[in-house]
């Protein structure tokens, strides 16, 4: 069994729908297909959240009426048979009035998530029936059955496996399926989802729990870059990365993959290849559990974090000190990404914001607490144990006049992170791409 993830530019048009069609029947093996929602969807149904949300009824009406229309257009390219085209209208209706009912019920967060979750419905209704008017069978599974998260928002995988074990043990003659990225249920049986971007983790978590041979990501990109291509202009193919260095780059911002993509198939030991619907035949990149013996392999970025200090000369060395302040960020459920120390003060960062002045004012009695929002993580990855000397000065020759507000090294072998101003993110990017990567000969 094979789980492959289509994203939403890879469904975005009908054409496109049809090309990944021809992409998942051109082998006989088993597969489970991952859709995302048509490219755009997503963001206006956040739109429509918001408008709801701000009290906007009319204009939420608006914008889901401007979406039914694209929706409408969208399928008459992509159904060719009369009959299809009724379904298709069929499919269209039914989820628009799941969205109209929303602008007559009070805005929650609930209503929220399910407005969210429409997007991915819709795809993988409207593409299963593209395929079974080709005359291909599938059986489309719904997500909402076994995908689930619990109650801190962590996915269940025990649930998750023998869920998805038992679905599909009552098809046992069938070899295509395809589901939905992205949504799940919560441990309060509502509709819930994995975040922005979360169909990838979906793969990976249906992935390990069917044991997958293989996960692949297809995508608008031949796998993963050395660097973000959105900011760099000559950035390279990485054809093959650990487990742990795609996870830390994931993690540290590379949007090809959602942050927690790679460790459930890490856990589990299986290959994820992230590869081109555009460019199918390219070989991608090959995540697996092989490290290459290179010092850096690529960076990323990560925005929206905040830097905060607390300085305590009193305290700071006193032991159970850093356990109070680390209780602080447990008790408002916020990760912190990096950490350094001194003798007279801590720095930590998150780039979760929504308790921070909860977390600020609790702070506040351990000593003088300093807060900067507005900042870049910038990660180096790569397998660079503290033996291999050289790789430090490299980095920070590098962007020796850039303002470098935090410095985490030693942490592990796969990663030196940085923590800069977000005004100077693109230019530090650049920079580095210039100095520290041996670029591959064409
Ligand atoms: P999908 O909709 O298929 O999930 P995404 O937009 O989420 O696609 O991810 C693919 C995009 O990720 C690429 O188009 C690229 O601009 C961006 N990206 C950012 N960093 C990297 C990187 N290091 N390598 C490859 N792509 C990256
Ligand atoms: N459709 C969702 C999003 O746009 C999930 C995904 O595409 O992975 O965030
Ligand atoms: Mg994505």
């Amino acid at each position: 069994m094979k789980v492959l993830k289509f994203g939403g530019t890879s469904v975005g048009s009908p054409e496109r729908m049809h090309r990944v069609a021809e992409l998942i029947t051109q082998s006989v093996e088993s597969k489970i297909v991952v859709l995302s929602a048509v490219s755009g969807t997503t963001n206006t149904l956040v739109q429509i959240g918001q408008a709801l949300k701000d009290g906007q009824v009319t204009e939420a009406r608006q914008i889901i009426s401007e979406l039914e229309e694209k929706y409408v257009t969208f399928i008459q390219d992509l159904l060719i048979s009369d009959e299809a085209q009724n379904e298709g209208r069929a499919i269209i209706s039914s989820h628009f009035e799941v969205l109209n009912a929303t602008t007559q019920e009070p805005f929650s967060a609930e209503v929220e998530k399910e407005i969210l979750a429409q997007g991915e419905l819709l795809s993988t209704k409207l593409f299963t029936a593209y395929l079974e008017s080709q005359g291909i069978s599938a059986v489309l599974l719904s997500a909402l059955e076994f995908m689930r998260i619990d109650s801190s928002q962590e996915p269940d995988e025990d649930f998750i496996r023998e869920k998805l074990t038992q679905i599909l043990s009552q098809h046992s003659n069938a070899k295509l399926f395809i589901t939905q990225g992205y949504i799940c249920m919560n441990s309060h049986n509502r509709i819930d989802n994995l975040q922005r971007g979360g169909s990838d983790y979906t793969a990976s978590l249906v992935g390990a729990a069917v044991k997958a041979e293989e996960i692949q990501i297809w995508t608008d990109i031949d796998g993963m870059h050395n660097n973000d291509p959105r900011i760099v202009q000559r950035t390279f193919r990485v054809d093959n990365l650990s487990f742990n260095e795609a996870a830390e780059l994931a993690y540290f911002g590379a949007k090809i993959l959602h942050p927690f993509t790679v460790r459930p198939a890490q856990r589990a030991n299986i290959p994820v290849r992230l590869l081109n619907t555009m460019q199918p035949e390219a070989p991608g990149t090959l995540i697996s559990d092989r490290q290459e013996d290179r010092a850096i392999t690529a960076i990323a970025a990560k925005d929206g974090i905040t830097a905060i200090k607390i300085k305590s000369s009193r305290m700071l060395l006193a032991y159970g000190f850093l356990r109070r302040v680390f209780e602080v960020f447990e008790k408002y459920q916020t990760p912190i990404d990096l950490i350094t120390t001194s003798e007279v003060g801590v720095s930590l960062t998150i780039d979760n914001k929504q308790y921070l002045t909860q977390i600020q004012e609790e702070l506040a009695s351990f000593g003088e607490v300093e807060v900067d929002t507005g900042h870049t993580i910038v990660c180096v990855v790569g397998n660079m144990p503290f033996q291999k000397v050289g790789v430090l000065k490299k980095i920070v020759d590098a962007i020796d006049d850039i303002p470098v507000r935090m410095l985490s090294y030693g942490g592990s072998k796969f990663n030196i992170s940085l923590l800069i101003d977000s005004q100077y993110k693109n230019e530090t990017l650049n920079r580095l791409n210039d100095r520290i990567f041996t670029f591959p000969s064409k």
